[in-house]
């Protein structure tokens, strides 16, 4: 094993094999397309718990994740259930119908996500063809205000915390958590930018 733990990264142009044994045609852990991790079965355990800690840091809950927690399921089936969908306040501050949130899709995976600390879903207008970050505290309105609570607090607390515990209590900091390069490839330092060096 070349690390214990491994952090999310670009997957362009990265060798076909697990990052963490090298084994050959490894499965694709995704945060969002081609981010994230590639192992082979018996590492996938630790590629979902490398990706889960990464998402947890950066406060992002994939739509699987999400419907698959009874507290934030609740809410989102509230708002799917909306057979018109659901109004939402545009900033030029009028309040506008047909709403729904972000169709889950395979290549944008992340729903919900944290800006200024407040908790945000993904939302879209298939009339207008716009999407849109909408704040859960602002479904106030439009859904009842303990599932809203509920659902904060459970973001708040974090639905990877396990893994993000799990993560820090294996991280090899010795090692800098180094992935086997193709060669003449390299991601720029401290972007997530993989370009060819000449
Ligand atoms: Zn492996």
């Amino acid at each position: 094993m070349r690390n214990n733990t491994l952090i999310p990264r670009n997957l362009v142009m990265t060798l076909n094999e697990c990052f963490y044994c090298g084994m050959k045609d490894p499965n694709f852990i995704q945060i969002q397309r081609l981010f994230g991790l590639k192992a082979c079965d018996y590492h996938k355990a630790s590629a979902i718990r490398d990706c889960n800690a990464y998402m947890h840091s950066m406060k992002m809950v994939k739509f699987e994740d999400a419907i698959n927690n009874s507290k934030i399921a609740q809410f989102i089936n509230y708002l799917q259930n909306k057979s018109d969908g659901f109004s939402i306040l545009r900033s030029n501050g009028i309040l506008e119908e047909g709403w729904i949130l972000k169709p889950h899709v395979w290549y944008n995976p992340c729903l919900i996500g944290c800006v200024e600390d407040e908790w945000h879903i993904l939302c879209h207008n298939k009339v207008k063809q716009l999407e849109k970050s909408v704040k859960i505290s602002s479904f106030v309105d439009q859904v009842p205000i303990e599932l809203i609570n509920d659902t904060i607090a459970t973001l708040n607390e974090g639905i990877y915390k396990n893994d993000y515990m799990l993560y820090n209590l294996y991280s090899n900091k010795d090692l800098s958590e180094e992935v086997p390069e193709c060669e003449g490839i390299f991601t720029i330092p401290g972007t997530n930018i993989r370009i060819f060096n000449y």
